[in-house]
């Protein structure tokens, strides 16, 4: 991509159906007023980009629609022009979760698509690593600094020994402790540091660091790994900070360091080899959205999302309230009724959720998805939805769970960034998607996170940042499915070891919980 990039200079709108009276302004840095569209439209004001320009003239209470949805209804007057935002909009009620259309409309397969594959790292319990890292487990925050200074030392002493190892990373948290430990909802940060721990990345290694009078006891944690007696692991994957055999703070390095150096003996051993596509476990998540989501980097994720399903792939799709509003759409694509009622009870649960702590799904948008042109969260919604392409729903899973099967999967997790991440990373992520159009350098150690761009100028400024400009879409110069296809290939070659820019600089973001439980 050069980067001298004049952008375009005659007035662009987006119109994503032929029903919305709204459409998106696509000009760098918005358009003045004056400035006359392609349909002889004139703007009454200066129209940020991304913002919606309302296409026909409003009336006070008038519905105002885009993708077909309505996404709010008019505040005031609204000549044919004028700048369509957040503050002239006022939001329609959630859908009923009653008399939600059940799998009446389930895409029937596409035909597969073979000899798609990549190179990685088979493990004995069937899963596939795109990287390969040793990921030392904590059952709680207070051994987080010990384990820390264990790492640099690893990093300093023990990796150069082992040059198949990717890397090394603590999986610390804020969990463990202080917790209400039997209170429905602490099985899901359990269940997730759980299930993190047997992530394909790893490789079935398990290291366990624990304090020793923690709450979250290790035979709690890892049950099948430490609870019987005599089971491998206790003794030998684990550190127990309290133990009588610990004189001093150079005692409990050199444990972990020791157990650290068996584990990456093993690990160093992998080899990649050369998997069918079939065995990614793909997650996608979007964080600092805009109005060009849902036009441009969605859709394309969407189209490879839809690729990947038909390359017998596990795609996941998340974020509980950025498709509240599109339930209906979603229940209808459920493979099964099963599916679908499944999918109604993780939006009561997270509706009930939401309403004990006086909140609702109007809580999801930031500043800056309105500084982006999302004037709500039904409209944010409805840009999100559309990663999850046009295949068949065909499970879902609550979070913190692991995800089991192929095709798409509704992984249900809060669409907070790092939550998300960390439940899908939980749920068995191989590699991960994001889409971005605020821009964000987000980025997880423990799986390569490939970023894409949803407007050219944040691509230009983040040129070292995003791994894929989006943008071309609403520029007119790629169509979705050149991107789609793009993508489906960046996520084989990522797959096959080729490193993101968060990867090449080596930034990642902390692991996150989600603890729907008190905390004491
Ligand atoms: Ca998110």
């Amino acid at each position: 991509m050069s980067t001298e990039h004049p952008g375009i200079k005659i007035p662009r709108c987006i119109r994503m159906n032929s029903r919305d009276n709204v459409a998106i302004i696509v000009n760098d840095n918005g358009l003045p007023a004056g400035a006359r569209l392609e349909s002889g439209l004139v703007l009454r004001e200066f129209i940020p980009q991304g913002h919606k320009v309302a296409l026909s003239d409003l009336a006070e209470g008038d519905e105002v629609l885009r993708y077909g949805v309505v996404i709010g209804t008019a505040a005031r007057e609204l000549p044919a022009g004028s700048w369509v935002n957040e503050r002239v909009l006022r939001m329609p009620e959630p859908p009923s979760l009653e008399g939600l259309p059940v799998s009446t409309a389930v895409p029937p397969p596409e035909a597969p698509l073979e000899g798609y594959t990549f190179e990685g790292y088979r493990n004995a319990d069937g899963g596939v690593g795109t990287r390969n890292v040793l990921g030392i487990s904590t059952t709680v925050q207070c051994v987080v600094g010990v384990v820390e200074y264990a790492l640099e030392r690893i990093r300093k002493e023990l990796l150069p020994r082992y040059p198949n190892v990717d890397g090394v990373v603590a999986l610390g948290h804020g969990y463990g402790c202080g917790v209400a430990i039997d209170a429905p909802g602490a099985d899901v940060p359990i269940r997730t540091l759980r299930n993190i721990a047997r992530n394909p990345n790893f490789g079935g290694e398990v290291m366990l660091v624990s304090l020793g009078c923690e709450k979250l006891q290790p035979a709690r944690l890892m049950p099948e790994h430490f609870q019987a007696p005599a089971a491998p692991g206790i003794g030998q994957d684990l550190v127990r900070l309290q133990d009588e055999e610990h004189i001093g703070f150079n005692s409990m390095i050199d444990s972990i360091m020791a157990m650290a150096d068996e584990h990456l003996q093993r690990l160093n051993a992998r080899r990649r080899e050369t998997c069918p596509a079939s065995e990614l476990v793909v997650g996608m998540q979007c964080g600092g959205s805009d109005a060009f989501s849902g036009v441009t980097a969605n859709p394309a994720l969407g189209f490879a999302s839809d690729l990947l399903v038909r390359a017998g792939a596990t795609v996941m799709f998340s974020e509980v309230t950025e498709v509240r509003d599109g339930i209906g759409q979603l229940t209808a694509r459920a493979a099964t009724p099963d599916v679908a009622r499944e999918l109604i009870s993780q939006m009561d649960w997270y509706d009930q959720y939401l309403n004990r702590g006086q909140a609702d799904r109007s809580a999801n948008t930031t500043p800056g998805n309105k500084r982006g042109g999302l004037s709500n969260i039904v409209e944010k919604a409805m840009g999100s939805i559309v990663k999850s392409g046009s295949s068949a729903i065909q499970g879902v899973i609550g979070p913190g769970e692991r995800v089991q099967g192929k095709g798409l999967i509704y992984a249900a997790t809060p669409a907070g960034d790092f939550v998300c991440g960390t439940l899908q990373l939980a749920a068995g992520m191989n590699v991960h998607v994001f889409t971005t159009g605020r821009g964000t350098p987000y980025g997880l150690a423990e799986v390569p996170v490939i970023k894409v761009a949803t407007r050219s100028e944040l691509a230009r400024r983040w040129h070292d940042l995003m791994d894929m400009d989006a943008g071309r879409i609403a520029t007119g110069e790629a169509g979705i499915e050149d991107m789609g296809w793009e993508l489906f290939q960046l996520i084989l070659d990522v797959a096959s070891g080729r490193r993101t820019w968060a990867e090449h600089w080596g930034i990642s973001n902390d692991l996150v919980l989600f603890n729907p439980g008190p905390v004491t």
